[in-house]
């Protein structure tokens, strides 16, 4: 939202704060182009707007799975609320939609043509499912309304203002090399995953939008690497001597994932600018300051007694 207020739009965030934090918003409350709206989209929501970022849903497995009901629930009727909203008023509406809805691919890379390989009844359906019904409604809405939709399929994503209890993959490590915690890879490691830096999936999120692609897009990074090869680069990137941990397989957790990007290229002139390394250093310096700030606003002085014993070893 950022760069659609310096770009002059005026913005109007609807956050249930279930996932998203009032601390990354605060700095702009007070701007004449800001607005924040506490608001679940699971209830209607009347306002006049032009465009819809659809942005809605936890997108973290263990976020998404910890209430699969609200998670359905804010993909369905949140959903069909914001497409109720954008027919009422004329907007365009673009859905955050997700690799997911790839499943456990049998096809790689992933482009668009691709229908997947979900289980309906696994622990990741409320997501999965709940994205691809949020996409057949809005080509439903789109047929039968004329409502002007764009449906871009996210894939793994990270960076600055990342929530520390976030529970994926690349906060998790950083977190843990950070505090000289052992990184937890789940099963062998040798599962794929190619991540993009937050600043390159918002350019491609503003292009789509007003672009005259009404079809699903892959947005996503090509770069794919085993999450043991990314345990070991956040491993020297922090420059400490975490241990790596392996802990049992997640279910149903799809083994390859790559976006094939040719469709963005060739239709929005888009494509990641920022190297991986340069993404992880930037999200590696954000939660050394997230850990720097928790310990400030944490401090409990000892009594005084204690601080001036010398020589013995502080446990806090
Ligand atoms: N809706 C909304 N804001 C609006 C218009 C509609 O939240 O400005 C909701 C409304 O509650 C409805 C849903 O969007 O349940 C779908 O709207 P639509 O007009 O398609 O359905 P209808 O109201 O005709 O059932
Ligand atoms: N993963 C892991 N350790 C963690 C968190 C995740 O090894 O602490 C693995 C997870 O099993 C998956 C990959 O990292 O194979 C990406 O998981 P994430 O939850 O970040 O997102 P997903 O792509 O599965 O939605």
């Amino acid at each position: 939202y950022t760069c659609l207020m310096m770009d002059g739009h005026e913005v109007t965030v609807v956050d249930n704060f279930f996932t998203g934090r009032k601390r990354n918003v605060e700095h702009w409350i007070g701007h004449e182009n800001f607005e924040l709206i506490n608001h679940d989209v699971v209830e209607p929501l009347y306002i006049e707007v032009d465009q819809i970022y659809h942005l809605a849903s936890p997108a973290s497995p263990p976020n998404y799975m910890y209430n699969p009901i609200k998670t359905l629930k804010t993909n369905t009727i949140g959903t069909l609320n914001m497409l109720g909203l954008a027919k009422r008023v004329g907007a365009r509406l673009l859905l955050a939609s997700t690799s997911e809805v790839y499943g456990d691919p049998e096809v790689h890379p992933q482009n668009e043509e691709y229908w997947g390989h979900v289980n309906p009844i696994g622990p990741r359906a409320c997501y999965d499912e709940g994205k691809r019904v949020a996409e057949t409604m809005c080509y439903a809405y789109m047929k039968q309304e004329g409502v002007e939709v764009r449906v871009a399929r996210i894939f793994n994503t990270f960076g600055s203002r990342m929530h520390m209890n976030d529970g994926r993959v690349v906060s998790n490590f950083i977190l843990q090399a950070l505090q000289g915690e052992p990184l937890t890879v789940y099963g062998t490691g040798s599962q794929t995953r190619a991540f993009q830096y937050v600043s390159d999936l918002v350019n491609g999120l503003v292009l789509l939008m007003n672009s005259n692609i009404s079809s699903p897009v892959n947005l996503g990074n090509p770069e794919e690497h085993t999450i043991l090869e990314f345990a070991r680069l956040i491993k020297s990137l922090v420059g400490n001597r975490s241990q790596i941990q392996f802990l049992p397989e997640a279910q149903d957790d799809p083994q390859r994932r790559r976006p094939d990007i040719r469709k963005a290229k060739m239709m929005l002139g888009w494509e990641p600018v920022v190297p991986l390394e340069e993404g992880l250093n930037k999200t590696i310096q954000y939660f050394n300051r997230e850990l720097e700030h928790q310990a400030n606003n944490q401090y409990i002085p000892k009594p005084k007694a204690a601080r001036m014993k010398k020589g013995r070893p502080r446990h806090n």
